[in-house]
């Protein structure tokens, strides 16, 4: 098990090949061994976050679709870092919940340890994006009262497939498919507040470190999940992340 580097082309996935590199991907990063098809390898979730910050109603229409106020400012809550899973990870649906939802979300990867950081300095500390579900017992958010166990429990938080280091996150497409069928369809321009707002924001509360996770808000369209369902988050420009849901027995 190691880190390694992703080459190639999403969208040709036979010209996708992996290199393991020596060390973590939050410095230099030296290639350690020969090119392999990514066929051949086993993607864990990208990165292994000390937490995951993840942000409530950051696209007016998902906070009306909950019948909730579209926020004057943004609204955070965390992940345990047990949540989190990879791609082709199961989803385990929760005895104590009836009504679990998908959430697509663009994830921002944080690449360096930081505190207090400006707009203006935000790319500074941020080493890519990934596709993110915030997986979210509905059922549960609204009885607790307040959101750590509805969104907390182990595999509720899938990460993947991989970080893209390349791609300007302030208009992509994130959309969900769940057996294929089209769930949501947003765009990162219809965020409330830019991403470089949002990691500024978390980085006057907390220090962030490397490998640190920040989930953007979905886009409308939350919806249920059912045991047997393959849920799918695709984010333009980085890739798809595919989970099945599968009973907790
Ligand atoms: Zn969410």
């Amino acid at each position: 098990m190691s880190f390694g580097l992703v080459t190639g082309e999403p969208a040709a996935p036979e010209s996708l090949a992996v290199v393991s590199i020596s060390g973590h991907p939050f410095g230099a990063m030296e290639p350690a061994g020969p090119p392999r098809p990514l066929s051949d390898v086993r993607l864990l979730a990208p990165v292994l976050p000390s937490k995951v910050v993840a942000f409530a109603r950051t696209y007016a229409e998902h906070a009306r679709e909950l019948g909730s106020e579209v926020p004057d400012a943004p609204m955070m809550f965390i992940k345990p870092s047990t949540s989190v899973i990879g791609p082709g990870d199961p989803i385990r649906y929760p005895r104590q919940s009836h009504e679990v939802h998908h959430e697509a979300e663009l994830a921002v990867v944080i690449g360096r340890l930081c505190r207090d950081v400006p707009m203006s300095r935000v790319p500074e500390v941020v080493l890519g994006y990934t596709c993110g579900n915030d997986v979210t017992a509905r059922d549960l958010q609204r009885s607790d009262g307040q959101w750590s166990r509805a969104k907390g429990f182990d595999t509720f938080c899938p990460l993947g497939p991989w970080v893209e280091t390349q791609i300007d996150p302030s208009d992509v497409r994130v959309t969900c498919t769940v057996g294929g069928q089209v769930r949501q369809d947003g765009r990162t321009s219809l965020l409330l507040f830019p991403v470089a707002e949002l990691v500024s924001y978390v980085s006057e509360a907390m220090t962030l470190l490397p490998g640190d996770v920040i989930l953007t808000g979905t886009p409308a369209g939350v919806g249920p999940l059912s045991v047997g369902d393959e849920v799918s988050v695709t984010v333009e420009g980085v890739g798809t992340l595919t989970n099945r849901v599968v009973g907790r027995d």
